[in-house]
């Protein structure tokens, strides 16, 4: 797959072709091509800005930035990741079934949903889960920011975490899945890990939940990451549920650093 960085140069590399031959034609005869090179122009970068665009919709494409989606395994070991969060009222009863399966799961927190919770942030990290930095605002205008206002959300976000738990969050997981090229801009120089998801439960759309495990199970593949959502109803109320059908399949549920085999 191409990256952002191949795409561009070979924009440009056409740009200054096409350029070159509508010149060089225009110089004999005001032919079709060389009259008209300027729409070619246009289509070239409506092709480069459409990929581009699209493809920033697909971050496990590794388009703009490195992206990890699953784990590279053949064994059947799966992890789940709760966004979103930390909700006061359905992240306890998220824990309380995690509790009951023994099983570790990793948080991607909004910052701005920090504040109040410090407790059950600790209560998520003494139960051995992990915790992922989820950007601050989690704002429907997030992919619009500049690279810097984006880097400032990230790292006030982790700053906040670190402040709570005394850990640093190694994982990051971009709002809304979108990789653009200010948030591939924004984490650069960082050595976090840019982690998304191969299974989107769609657990905070769907309302039916059995479509919703149904969902997960027809995409299961050894290595998935499962995306949920703390404060859906879903999660709240029929997690126990979905784990005992995890585990009736014969998969295992562990940490996400286990899976990538990363630091979190
Ligand atoms: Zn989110």
């Amino acid at each position: 797959m191409l990256s952002f960085r191949q795409l561009t140069i070979i924009f440009i590399i056409i740009i200054i072709g096409l350029n070159f031959v509508s010149l060089i034609t225009s110089c004999f005869h005001c032919g079709w091509f060389g009259c008209q090179f300027y729409v070619w122009n246009i289509l070239v970068f409506a092709a480069y800005s459409g990929i581009s665009f699209a493809l920033a919709f697909l971050p496990c494409s590794n388009f703009h930035h490195s992206v990890l989606c699953k784990g590279q395994t053949t064994e059947k070991v799966l992890s789940l990741t709760f966004d979103d969060g930390p909700d006061p009222k359905n992240s306890p009863l998220v824990l309380e079934t995690l509790r009951k399966h023994h099983i570790t799961a990793t948080f991607f927190c909004i910052g701005k949903n920090l504040e109040g919770n410090e407790e059950l942030i600790r209560q998520i990290v003494a139960e051995g889960h992990l915790i992922g930095n989820h950007g601050f605002s989690h704002s429907i205008r997030f992919d619009f920011f500049s690279s810097g206002r984006i880097r400032s959300e990230l790292l006030k976000t982790n700053e906040i975490i670190k402040n709570i738990t005394g850990k640093t969050p190694n994982f990051f997981r971009p709002p809304f899945g979108v990789v653009n090229p200010m948030v591939s801009r924004a984490l650069k120089g960082m050595s976090w890990q840019t982690v998304c998801w191969n299974i989107r439960s769609l657990d905070t759309v769907m309302k039916n939940p059995k479509k919703i495990s149904d969902r997960i199970f027809t995409r299961l593949k050894p290595g998935s990451i499962i995306l949920l959502h703390d404060h859906s109803d879903f999660s709240s109320r029929y997690l126990d549920n979905l784990l005992s059908e995890i585990t009736l399949s014969g998969y295992k549920v562990v940490p996400l650093d286990q899976l990538l085999n990363k630091p979190s």
